[in-house]
């Protein structure tokens, strides 16, 4: 028996033999080819893009009639890739310039986009890389001629081991055979892990050398909550996560059962709950989970993604894509909360000692008006289409969101002025993320229509620990009772003043944490969407009462372990399978 751990991706136990996925890498040689063979190659890469174009559409038309939206956008995305022109001519040119065979132009024009997104300091753009070598490795199939090794006629329960999947091989996977899956490489927010979640796939990535070490028929868990894969497991440690798996089976049901039922406590104390989300793909799964709107819609992906500024128009089509799928429940807009690491560390913008405290968040949309407008006038409009919330990320002082506003109103004057429609009354809100912030809560709420307390920044900040190194990582607690009497203190500062607050911060998603959150007098949390039927299950166990004892009790404690110890043995019997 061996255990590997890796990070987990899709939520789940699998427990199967593997089934080893062929890396099938295409070597292609340098290859250059007699200068009247141009017209030939430049014919074949024309076949190619139309063939690859063709079965993405097809594959695109198929997920539509099975129902699976997310799916459907995921080849949706790949054929506009393929369909931008620019991509084409540049191929078509190294064939030209070069006198080079079809499949090395496309070889090297895909290697230098694939570079690029893989390069990228940012988690999000460097797990779109996978995207790339997706679609090149489709490409090449057509040009090549090849025949892919087809996953769909699989017949019996296996888990799947791979170098990486594909995101579109993931997309096509049978969730009835296909048990698990176990992969090298990878990330939590690449389209394959993404797509593994809507399959409900247990799936953990990241594992290093995995494939090395499993031999096909090799018995298998995959424990995808955890992010650990046991090779060849002993009798009692299967007999153990059978015993867990089945144990989450059971709690699935229940989930399922609560699904359509209200998030009220016993004593009938309604608590709104709302999704985290940050990329429109997930909207998908919002509706299906029940949440009542989107809390937090992070808007960076726009710019991590493509590596620029999006236009407004961009802006806009994203936005009025979730607020339409959301079907007239609100969708609170993040304003873009670049810097620190995000975007602005790898562009045009001067690299800062200390990016966590310098020029990020609101300080950054501050100073760079256009691209701030820019976003403002495309919520605006996409405000026509539905109900929408800005949000202001980490104002720290009652100045930088007057000075927000004022942007605000350029843009919704220059609307006006050019007769565009937008809706007059979007509530604007800030996100509470500093101890500055959340001490002058009472004077903010002057100017703010709701407070989100954004916990993760507001413990690192409150805690001066950066929140993602990890060589502090056992000092990062939003346990500690400094934070939680920040977040009292907001919470009191908008009652006061008779303004809504809710929490988008991790917290909200952690069971753990939801009687505390509730007896600080939290009534709406915001959260990742997995997660939101096993919050659900524990406010419909809990009285109002009972929460509130179990937050006096954190305040007065003298450690975040004292309080964690305390909220563990609160909820663990509301929801023992979390709780090993
Ligand atoms: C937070 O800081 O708690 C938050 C929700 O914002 P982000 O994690 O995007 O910084
Ligand atoms: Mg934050």
């Amino acid at each position: 028996m061996q255990t590997k751990t890796g990070v987990p991706a899709s939520p789940g136990i699998a427990i199967a033999p593997a089934i080893i996925l062929d890396s099938e890498e295409y070597p292609i040689p340098e290859r250059h080819i007699d200068r009247a063979l141009v017209p030939t190659e430049i014919d074949r890469i024309n076949r190619a893009f139309d063939s690859a174009i063709g079965e993405l559409t097809e594959l695109e038309a198929q997920q539509h009639d099975l129902g699976q939206i997310g799916i459907r956008d995921l080849f949706a995305v790949h054929r506009h890739f393929l369909q931008d022109k620019s991509l084409r001519t540049k191929i078509i040119n190294l064939v030209n310039a070069e006198a080079m065979t079809a499949e090395c132009a496309i070889d090297r024009a895909f290697g230098d986009v694939h570079q690029q997104f893989a390069k990228a300091n940012d988690r999000y753009v460097r797990e779109r890389a996978a995207d790339i070598a997706d679609v090149k490795k489709r490409l090449l199939k057509y040009a090549i001629g090849i025949k892919e090794s087809s996953l769909d006629t699989l017949g019996q329960e296996v888990i799947i081991v791979a170098k990486d999947l594909r995101p579109t091989q993931a997309a096509l996977l049978d969730p009835r055979f296909v048990k698990g899956i176990a992969c090298d490489a990878g990330g939590k927010t690449s389209h394959t892990s993404i797509v593994a979640r809507a399959l409900g796939i247990p799936t953990v990535v990241a594992l290093g050398d995995l494939t090395g070490s499993v031999a096909r028929g090799t018995q298998l868990i995959v424990d995808g909550n955890t992010g650990i894969v046991i090779i060849d497991p002993t009798s009692d440690t299967l007999a153990e996560f059978r015993a867990a798996a089945e144990s989450i089976a059971t709690l699935q049901q229940d989930l399922q059962i609560i699904r359509h039922e209200p998030a009220v406590t016993r004593d009938q104390m309604p608590v709104t709950l709302l999704a985290n989300i940050e990329f429109p793909e997930e909207i998908e799964h919002v509706l299906q989970v029940g949440a009542e709107g989107v809390g937090l819609f992070r808007t960076e992906f726009l710019y991590l993604q493509a590596g620029v500024e999006p236009s407004e128009e961009v802006h806009y089509t994203t936005y009025a894509r979730v607020i339409q799928a959301m079907q007239g429940r609100p969708v609170t807009i993040r304003t873009m909360d670049l810097g620190a690491d995000k975007f602005t560390q790898s562009h045009r913008f001067t690299p800062e000692a200390n990016p966590f405290l310098g020029l990020r968040s609101i300080r950054f949309s501050l100073k760079h008006r256009d691209m701030f407008v820019a976003q403002l006038r495309a919520i605006l409009r996409a405000s026509a289409l539905g109900p929408v919330k800005i949000m202001f990320p980490m104002i720290t002082t009652p100045k930088e969101l007057t000075l927000a506003h004022e942007v605000l109103a350029y843009a919704q004057s220059d609307l006006r002025a050019g007769g565009i429609p937008f809706a007059p009354d979007v509530p604007v809100g800030i996100m509470i993320e500093t101890p500055a912030a959340a001490l002058m809560s009472h004077r903010l709420a002057r100017c703010a229509a709701f407070f989100s307390i954004g916990s993760n920044d507001l413990t690192q900040y409150t805690l001066a620990v950066d929140r993602g190194n990890p060589q502090v990582a056992d000092l990062f607690s939003a346990a500690e009772p400094a934070v939680l009497e920040l977040i009292k203190t907001t919470v009191d500062g908008a009652k006061t003043a008779g303004i809504e607050v809710s929490l988008c911060g991790e917290m909200a998603a952690e069971p753990k944490y939801t009687m505390l959150l509730l007896g600080l007098g939290l009534r709406t949390l915001s959260l990742i969407p997995q997660m939101i039927p096993e919050i659900k299950k524990i406010i419909r166990s809990v009285t109002v009462a009972e929460c509130e004892r179990v937050a006096d009790a954190a305040l007065a404690a003298d450690s975040a372990e004292q309080v964690l110890e305390s909220l563990v043995m609160r909820t663990r019997p509301l929801l023992p399978q979390f709780f090993k």
